[in-house]
């Protein structure tokens, strides 16, 4: 997962929760979020759920071959 930070705001609306807090504008390359403004803790989450999500790459751990 290829995630960037391309902007820091002292202050803005989060998009995810709407308060106005310290956020960062993030860019997922997958196309998950694209220049998003979002607080440190939905920054968090959004990560984690988007490592929720199937992945592309056909990984199965669970294999029983
Ligand atoms: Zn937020």
């Amino acid at each position: 997962m290829d995630v960037k930070l391309t902007a820091w705001h002292e202050s803005t609306t989060c998009t995810w929760c709407e308060k106005d807090r310290e956020a960062v504008t993030i860019d997922f390359a997958d196309g998950f979020l694209r220049h998003t403004p979002l607080c440190w803790s939905c920054l968090q989450k959004a990560i984690k759920v988007r490592n929720r999500q199937p992945a592309s790459a056909p990984t199965t751990p669970r294999s029983s071959n």
